[in-house]
């Protein structure tokens, strides 16, 4: 693939280019539409239309405009456009998390008795390869209809036992800000709904988003946290920081939830870059994710010692807030992956594996009388 460079350095420089409809309106969704934008050889072609045909694939001009051309294993093009390797034989399935059978209603996901997934929306900016929700953005009814969000506010305010809601989709700032707003405002109308959450892409494939009227209204609804997406250190541009810094400067804490990905971020190199790089512009890492295994994603697995590998990589080697949780999402919850740092206890001693591979001896007695209960 050679990207038409000129073509889209000239679209970067209009006032639309930082227009999010725009963004979206000139959405490329097909061979066709991509070839206006770049040269693709038979061979790409031909991987596009069978590939693409399994999950639907869209990108925004930005996205495309950050694929490097020169490197067929560009992480971003990864990321986003069709590949051979999801025709590969697999054993995934299509809905890994079993949501289908923790929802209650259409809309809400409900695993842990303090907390929801409210899916009010099922478009993205652009479709990730191996996104766990394939089976609800893949859908050919774009948006969740009013009658499915009501059900799931119906449901959350019956509820006094959820405390923390979790806005989610698809990508609910693909919503105008009229509706979130209606959204959040009657959230926050729950008295047991303590605290909201947004998980969106945005900041990352479509950062023009994050407007300054979006903003406004995000900070009349606190206590609200964002969650978003990054996996490569490349995709935090100027753009992006700007996105981040605006939420960051409205009080609303950031999180980066990251997939580990074959070839995108399965280095320790790559992956302290991003998580570095996520801190100077004010975003915690939060978790790094196992690829779920999800039918055509066998390309982009990593084996899971692999990743704890990289995990403990970071450790000592960076800032500890700025290593994410490495996790495994099941049916019944999250579970932490990481190599044991306890060894064993030695008497009064606890042995432990330091990051710099010594073990280390802490004092530590167990048995010792509780001092309140001594006479
Ligand atoms: S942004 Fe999230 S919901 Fe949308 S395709 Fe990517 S992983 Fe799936």
């Amino acid at each position: 693939m050679i990207l038409d460079r000129d073509l889209l350095d000239r679209l970067a420089t209009t006032i639309d280019w930082n227009d999010w409809r725009w963004q979206m309106r000139n959405s490329i969704r097909s061979v066709e539409a991509l070839q206006n934008y770049a040269t693709l050889d038979d061979a790409e072609v031909a991987e596009l239309e069978t590939a693409g045909s399994r999950f639907r694939w869209s990108v925004t001009p930005y996205v495309l405009s950050l694929i490097d051309d020169t490197d067929p294993r560009c992480p971003i093009r990864r990321q986003h456009l069709p590949s051979g390797g999801e025709l590969a034989p697999d054993f995934g399935s299509l809905d890994p998390l079993q949501e289908g059978t923790n929802s209650p209603t259409k809309s809400v996901v409900h695993v842990y008795e303090d907390r929801v997934a409210f899916k009010v929306v099922n478009v993205c900016p652009t479709y990730c390869r191996y996104c766990f929700r394939e089976y609800f953005v893949k859908g050919s009814d774009t948006r969740s209809s009013q009658d499915s969000i009501r059900e799931g506010l119906d449901y959350i305010a019956s509820r006094p036992a959820i405390r923390d809601v979790l806005l989610t989709g698809g990508d609910p700032l693909m919503m105008s800000d009229e509706r979130i707003d209606g959204i959040l405002t009657e959230l926050r109308a729950m008295p047991h709904v303590e605290i909201v959450r947004i998980g969106s892409r945005t900041p990352c494939t479509l950062p023009q988003r994050i407007t300054d009227g979006l903003v406004a209204m995000l900070r009349k609804h606190q206590p609200l946290w964002l969650n978003t997406h990054f996996n490569h250190p490349d995709e935090l541009t100027p753009e992006a920081s700007r996105a981040l810094n605006a939420l960051a400067d409205a009080g609303i804490p950031i999180g980066n939830q990251s997939v580990l990905l074959a070839g995108i971020n399965d280095s320790i190199d790559v992956m302290k870059r991003l998580c570095e790089q996520l801190l100077r512009v004010r975003v915690r890492p939060y978790y790094v994710y196992q690829c779920q295994t999800l039918e055509g994603t066998a390309h982009l697995r990593v084996p899971i010692e692999r990743g704890i590998e990289i995990m403990d990589g970071l450790r000592g080697n960076t800032t500890g807030f700025g290593i994410p949780t490495y996790v495994l999402d099941t049916p019944d919850g999250k579970v932490p992956l990481s190599a044991s740092w306890f060894v064993r206890r030695d008497g009064d001693e606890v042995l432990v594996r330091t990051p710099r591979g010594r073990i280390w001896r802490e004092h530590n007695p167990v048995g010792r009388p509780d001092p309140t209960t001594t006479t």
